[in-house]
């Protein structure tokens, strides 16, 4: 037996694992049998990693427990049968749509396929937002290299694509007065990442710079170049700018499969139908070794990691300037423990928590994981209480047992790249991903043909007017040119009726209610909904020529109205006035 598989057996061995069983594949390793629970399965997939294979695949079966559970839309005949691509690419997250936009630039007939009926709606909605600095990825990964590059992009990104990004900066406090002698090895460690700024605070200059923290810090370490985003809209805006330079969108379309010919994808197979495709890239999500499967080059997992967020009121939001952290040393943890930072919209966001889950769409909260947080961060800010979360929501990490990025193309298959395993900080590191990520797509193209710039590529998204960013005298004009504007729909956020058409029919356009919030806010404050969502249903019907029984809350079937309670005098029964 080789002494790393030798290794791994051991560890296995020594967790009492033995019905697991690994073996040799490729140069990866994969592990075979069955485990009692879920967390032996997390077990045995963390044992095999780290002794030199290049992935962890683990087929390990829990006793008793599905196989995780995947949404896919209805069939929906061929739309997409036998059209031609020279790019697929597969996920309509933040990675996805970025590579669409680096795709782009080019002179290349460039294709996204996403399953769900939006763009961001799996992980690269359900997240903190964080530009995170760079601090906590580990020297030597793909994470450290991406984040660090990922973050000096981001101001560029928003000026082009035109979406808010508020460099707050961020203090990790100290639990206790003796980390502070760790704290000049911490500045010497932040300089050889390549970390851009560091301050060393004491106790008083925290409390100066932020005067709501907890009194329970004993100083702490300033960040300034963290940075946050409402990271839907910023998925939303490479999606359209990328449409705008000549890429396609298409949505509720799934990937079910490819056909292969010669080691090589010749097409995608879809719910809508076959795709021709020159190169692929998979932006899958947690779902991305299921993509790597249909091309046999399955050589990692993904297993799930929860993260449950809740959301503070805005009125709370001027309490604190930056990001704020306490992490607890000492606990051994695959993440960086969370905290409370602000979205940049006015809210305080607080978690994440960590939790391995089998189900990889498991977007469930629960009261314990919703205590945790508050018993972990809500002291943080003296000014917080319970009362002032105003809702709260789940994503799930896409993470593969080594812990790191997979960006690079197969190894197996000369068509496709990787961009696979994509946890946080993945959406700090996405600028960075999609530039490489695209250059690897292209150089693959440059192998049969040539491949030039996009002479007409805009890298400037076109935007529409948001009122509550206009002045007064700004609004009367934008009122006068299109009175839609002087209509506010959502009072939480000051939405006009005029910017929820202009989301209706923007480049990837909003069909759903949950698309209309995830483009310009409606619904997204204190009510969550409850006063504009009626409005909001009527304007999508109006502008989709759609009946409102038709209009869903996010993916098919979720529609809100079921049936008339009422009918015109003289036609129903039970309803008529006597
Ligand atoms: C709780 C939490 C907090 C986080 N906080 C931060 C943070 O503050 N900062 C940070 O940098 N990162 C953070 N992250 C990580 C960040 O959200 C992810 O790294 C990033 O969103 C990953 O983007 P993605 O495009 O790879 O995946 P996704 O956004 O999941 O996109 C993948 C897409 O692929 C689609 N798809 C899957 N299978 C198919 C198929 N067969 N056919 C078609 N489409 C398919 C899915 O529907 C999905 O839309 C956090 C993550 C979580 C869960």
């Amino acid at each position: 037996m080789a002494k790393r598989l030798k290794l791994v057996a051991e560890e296995l061995a020594r967790l009492g694992l033995t019905a697991v069983y690994p073996r040799e594949w490729r140069r990866s390793i994969v592990l075979e049998g069955e485990a009692d629970s879920w967390q032996q399965y997390i077990d045995a997939g963390y044992a095999a990693a780290g002794k030199g294979y290049k992935g962890v695949v683990n087929d390990v079966r829990v006793r008793g427990l599905e196989a995780p559970r995947e949404y896919l839309p209805p069939v929906q005949g061929g739309a997409l049968e036998g059209i031609s691509y020279d790019a697929v690419i597969i996920g309509g997250g933040v990675i996805g749509c970025a590579v669409a936009r680096e795709l782009s630039r080019w002179d290349l007939r460039v294709a996204l396929l996403e399953k769900e009926d939006d763009v961001a709606k799996q992980t690269s909605s359900r997240n903190n937002g964080m530009i995170h600095p760079g601090l906590a990825a580990p020297t030597g990964s793909k994470k450290l290299i991406y984040n660090i590059r990922g973050n000096r992009m981001y101001t560029q990104a928003a000026a082009e694509l035109g979406f808010d990004f508020d460099r707050c900066g961020s203090v990790v406090m100290l639990e206790k007065s003796l980390y502070q002698l760790a704290l000049p090895i911490v500045r010497v460690k932040a300089l050889q990442k390549g970390v851009d700024g560091l301050d060393i605070l004491s106790r008083r200059q925290v409390a100066q710079r932020e005067p709501n923290a907890t009194s329970l810090q004993h100083g702490g370490i300033s960040l300034p170049s963290t940075g946050v985003v409402a990271p839907y809209k910023v998925v939303v805006a490479y999606a359209e700018n990328a449409v705008e330079n000549g890429a396609a969108v298409h949505l509720n379309t799934a990937v079910l499969g490819f056909e292969m010919e010669q080691g090589r994808i010749v097409g995608v197979r879809t719910n809508q139908g076959l795709i021709h495709a020159g190169a692929v890239i998979n932006a899958a999500g947690v779902w991305a070794d299921k993509i790597a499967g249909y091309a046999d080059d399955r050589f990692f997992t993904i297993h799930g990691r929860k993260g449950t967020i809740a959301i503070i009121d805005k009125a709370l939001g001027p309490t604190q300037k930056g990001v704020l952290a306490l992490p607890r040393l000492g606990v051994k943890t695959h993440t960086k423990g969370g905290g409370l930072n602000p979205t940049g919209e006015g809210n305080l966001l607080m978690g994440p928590t960590a939790i391995e889950v089998p189900q990889r769409e498991d977007w469930s909260t629960t009261a314990e994981e919703l205590e945790f947080i508050i018993s972990r961060h809500l002291g943080l800010n003296r000014q917080l209480r319970p009362r002032d979360i105003i809702t709260y929501f789940a994503g799930v990490r896409a993470c593969t047992f080594d812990e790191d990025f997979i960006i690079e193309p197969s190894e197996h298959v000369p068509n496709l790249v990787h961009a696979a395993g994509i946890q946080s900080p993945g959406l700090a590191s996405a600028p960075a991903i999609a530039q490489d990520v695209a250059a690897m797509a292209v150089e693959i193209l440059k192998t049969t043909r040539e491949v030039k710039p996009n002479p007409a590529f805009n890298p400037k998204r076109r935007l529409a007017p948001e009122l509550a960013k206009l002045s007064l005298e700004e609004r009367g004009e934008a009122i006068k040119k299109n009175p839609a504007y002087g209509q506010i729909v959502c009072r939480c956020e000051t939405i006009s009726a005029g910017e929820i058409i202009d989301a209706i029919h923007s480049p990837v356009p909003a069909a759903s209610l949950d698309a209309v919030k995830r483009r310009v806010r409606a619904g997204m404050g204190r009510c969550q909904g409850g006063f504009c969502t009626p409005a909001l249903l009527e304007i999508l019907a109006r502008e989709t020529g759609k009946a409102p029984s038709e209009i869903t809350k996010g993916r098919p079937g979720s529609q809100l109205l079921v049936g008339e309670t009422k009918t015109p005098q003289g036609e129903g029964s039970g309803h008529e006035r006597s």
